[in-house]
């Protein structure tokens, strides 16, 4: 999973603090393994997650023509706008699936929700209660922290209407469904169809008892749900293969009716080669996540395809492929790297480095902003496209082609502990900070032209190495303001480090000090 996650180790004692969970990660196994020389141990527990509902209204509609469909709150018509919009997700044959969506719904919003389906043979209407919020004088306050989006949903398969009541008391959590049952009173025209209107609330789950109030007060707040968007396979057209990651193959593509600009656009296509439960879920997870990341220097995601297998995701096409790669080409041991290329590349430049370092600290500023710690920044995940533009392409995918750089531990676990500070070494503590010791080891590959950190070590003599205090060495090529940067994210205590605005603002003084020459990618 790719989940915010923190250890916190006090004497033998051990805590793992999961941030971000939502109510998908109901059910999901947490392992965790202990071994020592005499042998090793594992347990594990289930994650039970008490969560929020959100509430749906449905209906059916077997008219013809298709009906005009009006919400009404209070019996006042709803005005449609940026905060409230009737969404339509899908649409088969004969059914509309769709919602009505509310962003960041008030006490004002509470009320009578009405929805009227016309067409000119007839019409229908159906209703239900929602309570999104208390009104702010009434006493208590939610504790809500965020940004909230609910929805109204509608169907239009059916003739009846559920109402569903979902509430945790005590131990875990109370569903409850209740089921009315409108009649079907369509009225069949010679040509056409009135439209049958299928009400359908429903509340998953919820788990804190202070949201229920009364019979019919519902609270649903659930945070922002990224909508993931879906390509459909027929407009994804395979050209060739770039590489392989750990989820499967990578592939340039050519991606139809995707920008509203261009019919077509290249793609980097990532298959998900092993379709097991687990991997679906940690697949749409990942999809959920990276919808939600949107910056200037991390990887644009275009959305997932599902239609069949292989599960897809569709990732902005970055040229010139992985940082480190692109680094290793553009250094001096580029013609011994390259394959039957005789031609000596550019070198790159003192300045272009410091472009590049820059835009990673920036995408780092970003994350953290976000309280997303990536836990494993290096140049291996991160992308090049044109004019040297870099992006934080990848958020843990990339452990296949470049496994030497990771050190397995105990059965599947595999830790890029070149990247990592003592406390993430000694004592799996993944924070803000720690990634930015990752990000002054990414400065130390970039001024190596992408060596690998420790290259002259085994990664038993770099865990010795880094627990005992040792820090990697200045490049020849490395000015010395830049190391200074480099030993300020490698202080041993975590508060000692610098802090991530604090390294992007020095790196991006030191970019502009010397202006970056783009012409070194032709
Ligand atoms: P990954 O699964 O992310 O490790 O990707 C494997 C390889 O595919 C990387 O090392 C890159 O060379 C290539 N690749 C991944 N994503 C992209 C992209 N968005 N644009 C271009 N090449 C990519």
């Amino acid at each position: 999973m790719c989940l915010p996650t923190q250890i916190e180790t006090s004497g033998q004692i051990s805590v793992l603090r999961l941030s971000n969970l939502s109510s998908l990660d109901h059910n999901s196994k947490i392992s965790c393994t202990a071994e020592n020389i005499v042998g090793e141990k594992e347990s594990s527990l289930l994650l039970d997650i008490l969560c929020t509902f959100s509430i749906a209204l449905s209906y059916t509609f077997p008219g013809n023509p298709e009906p005009q469909l009006q919400w009404f709150l209070d019996d006042k018509a709803v005005t449609e706008g940026l905060f409230i919009m009737t969404m339509i997700h899908d649409i088969t044959e004969r059914e509309y699936h769709g919602c009505l969506q509310l962003d960041s719904p008030t006490h004002l919003n509470n009320g009578r929700y009405k929805l009227s389906a016309k067409n000119k043979f007839g019409s229908d209407e159906r209703e239900v209660k929602a309570h999104f919020m208390r009104k702010p004088w009434d006493g208590e306050e939610l504790n809500v922290v965020g940004f909230f989006r609910k929805s109204i949903c509608f169907v239009m398969p059916q003739v009846y209407v559920v109402v569903g009541i979902a509430a945790v008391a005590f131990t875990g959590f109370l569903l409850m469904l209740v089921i009315l049952k409108f009649g079907g009173n369509s009225k069949f025209g010679i040509k056409g169809k009135t439209p049958d209107l299928f009400l359908h609330w429903w509340f998953p789950s919820f788990g804190d008892g202070r949201l229920l109030k009364g019979t019919l007060l519902f609270l649903s707040v659930f945070p922002l749900l990224p909508v993931v968007q879906h390509i459909k396979r027929h407009n994804i057209v395979l050209k060739r293969e770039l590489g392989e990651g750990a989820f499967g193959k990578v592939f340039l593509a050519e991606c139809y009716n995707l920008s509203p600009d261009q019919e077509k656009i290249l793609v980097a296509v990532k298959t998900l080669k092993e379709a097991s439960e687990n991997a679906r879920k940690d697949f749409h997870r990942e999809a959920e996540l990276l919808t939600n990341l949107q910056h200037e220097h991390i990887v644009t995601f275009y959305g997932v395809c599902v239609e069949s297998d292989p599960l897809i995701m569709v990732f902005e096409y970055m040229k010139h492929g992985d940082l480190n790669k692109f680094l290793r080409a553009h250094g001096p041991d580029a013609v011994l790297m390259s394959e039957g290329q005789t031609t000596r590349p550019v070198e790159l430049t003192q300045s272009q480095m410091l472009h590049i370092a820059q835009q990673i600290a920036s995408g780092m500023v970003y994350l953290a902003s976000q309280h997303f710690v990536h836990r494993d920044l290096a140049t291996r995940n991160c992308l090049v496209g044109e004019n040297l533009l870099v992006k934080i392409g990848d958020f843990g995918m990339s452990r296949d082609v470049y496994s030497t750089d990771y050190y397995r531990v105990g059965g599947h676990t595999m830790l890029p502990i070149r990247w990592m500070p003592p406390e993430s070494i000694m004592y799996r503590k993944f924070t803000t900070e720690s990634d930015v010791w990752s990000l002054g080891v990414v400065l130390w590959e970039i001024f190596t032209y992408g060596k690998q950190p420790w290259y002259q070590l085994s990664n038993n003599e770099v865990i010795e190495c880094i627990t005992q205090g040792r820090v990697l060495q200045r490049p020849r090529t490395c000015p010395k303001e830049v190391y200074d940067l480099m030993l300020g994210c490698w202080q041993r205590e975590p508060h000692m480090r610098l802090n991530i605005k604090e390294i992007h603002a020095l790196l991006l003084n030191l970019a502009k000090a010397s202006p970056v020459y783009l012409d070194i990618l032709g």
